[in-house]
């Protein structure tokens, strides 16, 4: 690594203590940036990435709210603004626990990236609360979104910020803090993305982070003149991204074998087809239930717990052709990545954002796997999101197959940037330098053009 950027990271370290999840996130720009930075003087006498890695503004919030039993929480609200340079900031907004600055910082800074891979003119944010949803009421989730709006309101609209979904955050929790939001500001707009249907929301903006992760892995199958048919996939996560990559993956002749939850995986040799998917839904967006459910109904599958003591994850020793992690960040370790390997897995797409430690990503880049990392691969949502905010404007809707068409080019579009900035950077095949070096470019120009703001 060149001495600029050991010098940037001692500094990102020092000035953002306790932030693994943000450092992390840094360093792997950093790494694929080093022989831009090279060949680019000016960038770094302009101090582009010193300014790209210092949030444009920041806010943290106190959410009082009462709970059925009329006892007062008291949860806390963030929004990272990271950068407009090329768009309002866009990015979701996360409801969980394990909330925390550090991995709010690590979501914005590479959502920047992942927008301006997009090719619509979206800045990066993000956002959320260590609120959990999960065994909460809907009187009490709606408490709490309408809790959290009365401060954000004043940060966000349609030419600003504009919050989408995350984890914990999906249609139900959308509506209540645009309920508030229209409530409070008076206004109809399209302030967050990811509305329902009949009040401005986008056809296949649900399933689009989903849809895109396998359109991606389509394309890196492509390279090498071959498609999903017959693959077999490992699939983490049992929510929003994991239920339409498994969709789509049955859609492109593929069979996903696996999800999971928190709790533990099932595994299903015989593959998760529509109508065990439509269970899933049900399972997971109307019941609220738990993954195990799903064994216990369908024969031939099995269902494991969660066993902290292990230094690997099971869902990833199996037999397989390729894998969606689409959970959480930092669920594939050095461990799973060589689990996957010696399973036969040779395509990885990330629905979830950073979802592979960096010893991990290090296996798969040097064993030249088709490794497309999250910041290209799970763009697809926020790409329907910048199509909704394009439908909102125009007061009009397009059709299922329109955006669903302009969602598979989008993916095309990506996957080429990827591919050519590796190659123009001397890192053929390398998709996470062909993502963070496209990405950073762009922003990079418009920053430049705009001056020292
Ligand atoms: P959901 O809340 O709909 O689903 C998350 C899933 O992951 C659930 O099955 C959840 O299980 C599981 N999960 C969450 N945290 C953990 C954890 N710490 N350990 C194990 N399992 C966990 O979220 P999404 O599907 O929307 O998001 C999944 C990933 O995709 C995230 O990384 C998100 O940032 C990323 N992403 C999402 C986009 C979107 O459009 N929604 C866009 C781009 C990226 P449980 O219910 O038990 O918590």
């Amino acid at each position: 690594m060149s001495s600029y950027v050991n010098d940037l990271m001692a500094t990102v370290k020092a000035k953002n203590p306790a932030e693994p999840e943000f450092h992390q996130a840094v360093h792997e720009v950093a790494e694929s940036l080093a022989v831009v930075l090279d060949r680019h003087p000016e960038y770094r006498k302009a101090k582009i990435l010193d300014r790209i890695i210092e949030p444009e503004r920041l806010i943290m919030f106190r959410v009082p709210w009462m709970d059925d039993q009329g006892e007062i929480q008291v949860n806390r609200g963030f929004r990272i603004e990271m950068n407009s340079a090329i768009g309002p900031y866009k990015g979701g907004l996360r409801f969980h626990p394990s909330v925390n600055l550090g991995i709010l910082k690590f979501l914005a800074f590479e959502q920047v990236f992942k927008n301006s891979l997009t090719t619509l003119p979206m800045g990066g944010g993000k956002g959320g609360s260590d609120f959990d949803p999960k065994g909460k009421s809907d009187y009490e989730v709606m408490r709490f979104c309408q809790a959290f709006m009365s401060e954000l309101f004043r940060h966000i609209g349609p030419n600003t910020d504009v919050p989408a979904g995350d984890i914990g955050v999906g249609g139900r929790e959308i509506g209540f803090m645009f309920g508030q939001y229209r409530k409070l500001r008076n206004e109809f707009t399209g302030v967050l993305t990811g509305k329902g249907l009949n009040w401005g929301g986008s056809l296949i903006r649900p399933e689009a982070t989903g849809y895109g992760a396998v359109y991606f892995a389509a394309e890196m199958l492509s390279t090498r003149s071959q498609t999903l048919q017959g693959k077999t996939c490992l699939v983490s996560g049992s929510g929003n991204v994991a239920q339409y990559t498994i969709e789509k993956i049955n859609q492109l002749g593929g069979k996903a074998v696996t999800a999971s939850d928190s709790g533990g995986y099932v595994h299903d040799p015989e593959g998760i087809d529509s109508k065990k998917l439509e269970f899933l839904m049900d399972l997971k967006n109307v019941r609220r239930g738990r993954i195990k459910e799903y064994a216990d109904k369908f024969k031939g599958a099995t269902y494991s717990p969660i066993d902290p003591k292990m230094d690997f994850n099971p869902l990833w020793n199996h037999k397989a052709d390729c894998a969606f992690p689409s959970a959480t960040q930092n669920e594939i370790n050095g461990k799973d990545a060589q689990n996957l390997l010696k399973n036969g897995v040779f395509v990885v797409s990330e629905g979830a954002n950073m979802p592979t430690t960096p010893d991990g990503v290090k296996l798969f880049i040097d064993q030249k796997i088709l490794y497309g990392p999250g910041k290209a691969a799970n763009a697809g949502g926020v790409a329907t999101s910048g199509l909704e905010m394009s439908q909102n404007s125009m007061r009009y809707g397009w059709t299922r197959d329109e955006v669903d068409n302009r969602l598979h080019l989008i993916m095309k579009s990506i996957h080429k940037a990827c591919v050519d900035a590796a190659n123009r950077f001397g890192t053929p095949g390398n998709y996470v330098n062909g993502a963070n070096i496209a990405g950073f470019l762009k922003v990079a120009d418009a920053m430049m053009d705009q001056g020292l703001v």
